[in-house]
């Protein structure tokens, strides 16, 4: 749900920054102010144990200002947070405020304490109990929406923080789980890799590499036990290749490719089976645990890559791709070699 959220908030976002016509100062601020003027109200939970002072303020709060629930219990207040995050939380309850700092989420909301009475030391109690913010209940009503206005700021810039977080995730040259590079980066940089050498005639392999009934291996020990054999995979395959010249790059959930520039056929295959040993003769560590993991692997290699031959990466990629899913086909933990020769 959150994650369509933000889809549909970046798809506002840039649908309106294509209408708009460029301006001369295209920078980081502009385009926080057009985040943030696209994203709908932040979600609110007023929690006011105190029904009048609960009926003045759902009347006060306009709902362009905040989108709002409203209760009155304090274990409703917390199983409707836990249910959904809100990014500001309006209550009279300082226990409240303690039991909602006291969860250990990854976001935290913008708090106002709203004081019983408008004295400096029943203001401090909310503050005391972790609130950003402490009003008393015959606040102005300027300072009322000032206060609002704040928790608003505090609670777009965070929304901003954390799209524009996911999008740097996404758009990032390396895999966050495995630290290899991401299958972005091999989209965009295997071409130029084949590209390059074919403008020096140059050899160039590609190994594809598939882990062996991953699904069962989650399905045993668990999804995140699954993310730790991710994490030792994409290093243990580095470690077997040239530093600096191979590179090693994630396509897929428990699939990597491995671009062998300058290294022709033969001496591919040699590497691809060195790869499968790796992987295959020394058990993953799992909760100090050594879990048997085996891989099928896939190779095209090229002695002398062709200049200027179009679609020539996508040939490469499809044939490394035939070769591994023969090795799945005749029984995984091995290595399909295709030796690609072109005409030159
Ligand atoms: P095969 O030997 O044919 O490759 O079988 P498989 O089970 O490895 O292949 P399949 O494509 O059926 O399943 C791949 C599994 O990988 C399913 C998916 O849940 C899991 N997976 C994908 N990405 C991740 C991830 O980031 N972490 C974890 N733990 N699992 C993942
Ligand atoms: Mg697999
Ligand atoms: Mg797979």
């Amino acid at each position: 749900m959150a994650q369509g959220g933000h889809t549909t908030v970046i798809q506002r976002v840039l649908e309106r920054r294509a209408q708009k016509p460029p301006t001369t100062e295209e920078g980081t601020t502009a385009t926080v102010a057009v985040m943030v003027r696209v994203l709908p109200p932040p979600k609110a939970l007023l929690a006011f144990q105190e029904a009048p002072l609960r009926g003045y303020m759902e009347r006060r709060i306009r709902p362009d200002q905040l989108d709002f629930e409203s209760v009155a219990d304090e274990s409703e207040a917390l199983r409707r947070f836990t249910a959904e995050f809100r990014a500001v939380v309006l209550t009279d309850n300082p226990e409240l405020i303690r039991k909602l700092r006291a969860q250990s989420a990854a976001r935290a909301p913008y708090i106002v304490y709203v004081a019983e009475v408008d004295e400096a030391a029943e203001r401090e109690t909310g503050l005391a109990a972790g609130a950003d913010a402490s009003i008393g209940r015959r606040v102005s009503d300027r300072e009322f929406d000032a206060q609002i206005g704040a928790a608003r700021r505090i609670a777009e810039l965070e929304a901003v923080l954390r799209i524009t977080l996911a999008e740097n995730r996404k758009l990032s040259a390396t895999d966050d789980l495995t630290r290899v590079a991401s299958r972005r980066f091999f989209g965009k940089h295997f071409p130029r890799e084949v590209d390059r050498a074919g403008r020096y005639g140059r050899a160039l392999s590609l190994i594809l590499c598939d882990i062996d009934h991953f699904k069962r291996i989650n399905d045993t020990l668990g999804h995140s036990a699954g993310d730790d054999i991710l994490r030792q995979f994409g290093p243990r395959l580095q470690r077997g290749l040239r530093a600096g010249v191979d590179w090693v790059a994630r396509i897929g959930g428990e699939e990597f490719a491995v671009v062998m520039p300058e290294t022709a056929y033969e001496a591919a295959l040699e590497v691809a089976r060195k790869l499968r040993a790796g992987i295959a003769h020394t058990p993953f560590k799992v909760d100090k645990k050594g879990i048997d993991v085996t891989a099928s692997f896939g190779l095209c290699g090229l002695d002398q890559v062709p200049a200027r031959e179009s679609h020539l990466a996508q040939r490469v990629l499809k044939i490394a791709d035939a070769a591994l899913y023969r090795s799945k086909n005749d029984g995984r933990n091995r290595v399909t070699a295709t030796h690609l020769k072109t005409k030159s």
